[in-house]
């Protein structure tokens, strides 16, 4: 595979706002490809199988893992959750930069396999803004709710372990501060 320094992973809690910092960096950057994620989730209102994930059964879903065909899967609020390897390997090998918008589990297997990636961790302005966007969002039951929330504070205190950690309080901010670390 070539270019690996082109693969740039963003991780941080449910609700944090990695979704719409996505699309913001995607808009006008031909250069940029984002992974379409395996999951064994049931797609939220509005979600489009192929587009926003692959949506798949549990045996689909342990077919690939068998055929080695994830780069790096993980369970989430008992969900499991996946990088498909074959078009991640052809952006990369065409020199796309690759974003992986993926949790903690997923994001050190990628770091063990892709050491010179670049993995930048989207922390929120405070826990309970957190709750409240997640809230708001209107996507989550309750029990989904409360096992993001006990996640996320796990997943707070391993910001340290990446290549730099961003606060998403104003949007704008963010989404300039990522552009600026991925192009440097
Ligand atoms: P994630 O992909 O990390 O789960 P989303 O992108 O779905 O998070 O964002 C969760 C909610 O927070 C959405 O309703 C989104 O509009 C909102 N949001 C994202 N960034 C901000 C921000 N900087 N300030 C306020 N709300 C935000
Ligand atoms: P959601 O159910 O809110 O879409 O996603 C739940 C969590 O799974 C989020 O933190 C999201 O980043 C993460 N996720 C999405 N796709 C993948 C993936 O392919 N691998 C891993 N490890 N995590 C993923």
């Amino acid at each position: 595979m070539t270019n690996n320094k082109g693969l740039i992973v963003i991780t941080g809690p449910s609700g944090v706002g990695k979704g719409t910092i996505v699309k913001k960096l995607l808009e006008g950057n031909q250069n940029l490809w984002l992974s379409i994620s395996a999951t064994t989730r049931l797609p939220r209102k509005g979600e489009v199988n192929g587009k926003d994930y692959f949506f798949l059964n549990k045996e689909e879903f342990q077919d690939l893992v068998a055929d080695n065909g994830f780069i790096e899967w993980a369970e989430f609020a008992d969900n499991c959750y996946g990088t498909p390897k074959k078009e991640v390997q052809n952006q990369l090998s065409r020199g796309k930069s690759v974003i992986l918008e993926i949790e903690l589990e997923g994001a050190r297997q990628v770091r063990d396999s892709f050491p010179q990636g670049f993995q930048i961790f989207i922390a929120p302005p405070s826990l309970k803004e957190l709750e409240t966007r997640i809230r708001e969002r209107g996507t989550d039951t309750e029990e989904a709710i409360l096992k993001r929330l006990t996640r996320a504070k796990l997943e707070l205190k391993a910001q340290c372990e990446f290549n730099a950690s961003v606060v998403n309080d104003d949007l704008d901010i963010a989404v300039l501060e990522i552009k600026r670390l991925i192009q440097s």
